[in-house]
């Protein structure tokens, strides 16, 4: 492989796992449970096109007996530095990104949608 690689979750270099998939080599951290594709990088921002783009862990979450939304793991989510920019800050201070948080980085209209949201009140739906 020659190429250095490590976990975008926690930085890991050592107890990683590859295996093919039809996306392309997958990688799987063995110590945080991350999973990413190896050739998905360098990843290119689908909204301003530039290569800024960064991973942070997503929580995986699901409703476990209750009513308690539980995090059950995590996965790598790109973010870009410029238009996810308030997302990447969150993250940054230790969170995990929402698990219905659609980076911009991916999906350009998810960007436009929260432009438009800017001033108006905030509607969460359940
Ligand atoms: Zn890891
Ligand atoms: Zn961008």
């Amino acid at each position: 492989m020659g190429r250095h690689i490590v976990c975008p979750g926690c930085g890991e270099a050592e107890e990683l796992m590859g295996s093919q998939s039809p996306e392309g080599i997958r990688i799987r951290c063995e110590k945080c449970e991350t999973e990413w594709l190896r050739d998905a990088e360098p990843e290119r921002c689908a909204t301003c096109g530039g290569t800024e783009v960064v991973q942070r862990q997503r929580a995986l979450t699901q409703f476990s007996r209750g009513s308690q939304l539980s995090i059950v793991g995590f996965t790598a989510v790109p973010l870009c530095r410029v238009c996810d920019a308030e997302m990447l800050a969150w993250a940054h201070a230790g969170r995990a990104v929402p698990f219905n948080y659609r980076p911009a980085a991916l999906d350009p209209e998810a960007a436009k949608e929260r432009e438009k949201q800017d001033g108006d009140d905030v509607i969460i739906t359940p």
